[in-house]
Parts: structure tokens; C-alpha cells; sequence
């Protein structure tokens, strides 16, 4: 089934949070000034049992997503996530099932989570300075604890792994050619990230966005560059392949150069609230439903209904008078 929205965009790909806690407290995205660890993160009761989880998923299915990644927070932190993912497996028409982590826990979960069925596997890396990567990260644990979950990754099988790095002004866009060395080293599918407004709280500005024309330039300067056109018009990285035959390198250009046209994303966030939009404000409570009485024809008349009304496109309407609005913080709703 397609079900298209007022844009005529399909929805195609989910993305699932399963917890919005985290062992990492990084300032774009969970300042701690604004969550400390005391901070009242979800109880278990409100957050989706993997059995809700399981038959939500079916339902979007139903409705056409074929690709659903997990993430939150942290999804390393939900007890016993490959069970999850053996639940997911079993979905018929679910093409691809993904995961998006900081990688501090991937040392004892990369064998399991691989093993029940997870195809691919995204970890994000700002900085392989260990001050830097401290600073970034907001936190006492090492970037070797990330380096050496790569590579438990790489030994239970997945290959290649995306590696997320998110350039930030005045911070770690000194990085990028080791980054990329780094990648390119160890065969690693690189993708930098423009800083995002995400929520309100992470102190965007403009300044601060290093746009991925000029990290393209970075790189071209010592390893030379050539797009790579891709008949996908739902792609949100632009790829370019090195010359020398290293492979490529993703750009994601969310802020100077928007992608909304193409968005067939929705998201479900770890207590069940539905979003269409990254800088959404609110969203649909599906859990609710699903907890007095549902139907699963009532949650997919429910989707499709708000599916067929969404009009989000803030991406290419930022502002300045955007940037500030109440948006629902990333670690929430599920990066
Ligand atoms: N904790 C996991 C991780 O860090 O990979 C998964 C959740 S995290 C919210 C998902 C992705 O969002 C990460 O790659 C992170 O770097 C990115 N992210 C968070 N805040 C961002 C921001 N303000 N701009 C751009 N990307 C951001
Ligand atoms: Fe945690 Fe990921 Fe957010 Fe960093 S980006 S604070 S690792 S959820
Ligand atoms: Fe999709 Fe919203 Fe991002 Fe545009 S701003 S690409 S609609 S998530």
C-alpha cells in the first residue's frame, strides 16, 4: 500500500526510539544544563513494551515503510534490544532494519544484535581527539570505548559501517581530513552532518553550521572528489567517491541545502507518540490509543490519516524566526 501526503510524499522509511536515555550528554543534542541526570527521563511503564513496538511497526508496514531504523537516545541502553530486533525480523515486507548508535555498548551487543537479524549498523563519531571527542561528548567515557565497539562491529559482520560526524564551527571541523583518513583507512562509509536546530535548547546558530560544500572543499584539497549521481530521489546524502578508489564519502546537508521534497520519513518516539517533521512540536499520541483498545485498522486508519495531512517541509522555510519556535527535543522523539 502507498500512502502519499499532501506534498505527494510517500511514507517509506520509520525510525523508532527506543529509550531517550543516554550514557552521553552531547551539548547539541542533550545539554546538560538542561539534562542532568536527574532529569525525569520515561519510566518503563510509559515507554513501549517491545511487544507495542512490535505491532505498531506492523502497522506502518502495512502502510508501506521498508525501512525502520532504531535509535533514541541511546538504544544500546534498552535491556535486551536483539530481542527487539529478532521481533522486527519477522515482519514480512520490512526490507531493512538499521540501528544508530553513540557505539559505547556495541563491544558486548554488536555479536548478539547481528546475530538476531540487524543488517546494518551507524555509529556516531565527532572526533577521535580524546580531549575533544571528552569535550563533545560530555562524558568520562573514552572515544577508544567507541573505536573498539567499531570494531566489534566489524568482527560480528557488519560491513561497511556508517560512521555519523556531526561538523560544528569552531569545534571539530579541524577533523574532518582525519576522519576521513580514518574512514577511508578502514573502509568505514563516512558521512558528515551540518549542525541541526534541533529542539530549543542546544544553542544553534547559523555561525556555528560548517556547510558540506565547504567540508567537500576540505576534502578535495587532499583527496580529489567526484559526485556520484544516485536515481534516488528520497536520498538525503549527497555521495561523492574519491579518485584514488577509497570508496566514498556522504555529505548531509539539512541546513544550506534542504532535502524536504524527498522526505519519507516518520518517526516513533520511545512513548509512542508519532512524528512527521525532525522539528516537530507535537505529534500523535499512538500509545494511548493502543492502550485503551485499538484495533490494528484503527492505528492504520489513525497513521494514514495524519500521513495524508502532513504538510512539513521547516527545512526549507528556516528562518531566523524558525530556529526559536518549540520544536521537541531529538533525544525525545528519536534521532
Ligand atoms: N545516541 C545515538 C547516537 O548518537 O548515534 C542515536 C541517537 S542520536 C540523537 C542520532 C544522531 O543525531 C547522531 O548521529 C547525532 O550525532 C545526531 N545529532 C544529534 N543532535 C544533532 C544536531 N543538533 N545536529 C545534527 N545532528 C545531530
Ligand atoms: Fe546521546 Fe546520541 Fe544525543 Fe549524543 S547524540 S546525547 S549520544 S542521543
Ligand atoms: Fe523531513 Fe522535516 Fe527534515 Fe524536511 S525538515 S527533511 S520534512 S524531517
Amino acid at each position: 500500500m502507498r500512502v502519499a501526503d499532501s506534498l505527494d510524499r510517500p511514507l517509506r522509511a520509520l525510525r523508532v526510539s527506543v529509550t531517550d536515555r543516554c550514557n552521553f550528554r552531547c551539548p547539541y543534542c542533550m545539554p546538560r544544563e538542561r539534562c542532568a541526570d536527574q532529569h525525569p527521563f520515561l519510566d518503563r511503564g510509559q515507554v513501549l513494551s517491545f511487544e507495542e513496538i512490535e505491532r505498531l511497526v506492523r502497522v506502518f508496514v502495512g502502510l508501506g515503510v521498508e525501512k525502520v531504523r532504531l535509535t533514541g537516545g541511546e538504544p544500546l541502553l534498552r535491556h535486551d534490544l536483539p530481542s527487539l530486533v529478532r521481533r522486527l525480523r519477522t515482519i514480512q515486507g520490512l526490507r531493512e532494519l538499521t540501528l544508530t548508535t553513540n557505539g559505547v555498548l556495541l563491544d558486548d551487543l554488536a555479536k548478539p544484535l547481528r546475530t538476531a537479524g540487524l543488517d546494518r549498523l551507524t555509529v556516531s563519531l565527532d572526533s577521535l581527539d580524546p580531549a575533544r571527542f571528552a569535550s563533545l561528548s560530555d562524558s568520562q567515557i573514552p572515544v577508544e570505548r567507541v573505536l573498539a565497539g567499531i570494531e566489534a562491529a566489524r568482527a560480528a559482520g557488519f560491513s561497511p559501517i556508517k560512521l555519523n560526524c556531526v561538523v560544528q564551527r569552531g569545534q571539530n571541523e579541524a577533523e574532518i581530513l582525519a576522519l576521513a583518513d580514518f574512514a577511508r583507512e578502514q573502509d568505514h562509509s563516512l558521512r558528515f552532518i551540518e549542525f541541526m536546530d534541533v529542539g530549543t535548547g542546544n544553542g544553534w546558530q547559523l555561525d556555528r553550521v560548517v556547510p558540506a560544500a565547504e567540508v567537500a572543499r576540505v576534502l578535495a584539497s587532499r583527496w580529489p572528489l567526484e559526485p556520484v549521481r544516485r536515481d534516488c530521489p528520497n536520498c538525503v546524502a549527497q555521495h561523492w567517491r574519491y579518485l584514488d578508489g577509497h570508496g566514498e564519502v556522504g555529505l548531509i546537508a539539512s541546513i544550506t541545502e534542504p532535502f524536504c521534497q524527498g522526505c519519507d520519513r516518520a518517526r516513533l518516539s520511545a512513548k509512542g507518540t508519532l512524528y512527521t517533521c525532525l522539528f516537530a512540536s507535537e505529534g500523535l499520541d499512538l500509545k494511548t490509543f493502543l492502550r485503551t483498545g485499538a484495533s490494528d485498522t484503527d492505528l492504520k486508519a489513525m497513521v494514514e490519516s495524519r500521513w495524508r495531512r502532513r504538510e512539513d517541509r521547516y527545512s526549507e522555510c528556516r528562518t531566523n524566526a524558525t530556529t526559536p519556535r518549540p520544536k521537541v527535543e531529538m533525544f525525545q522523539m528519536g534521532g
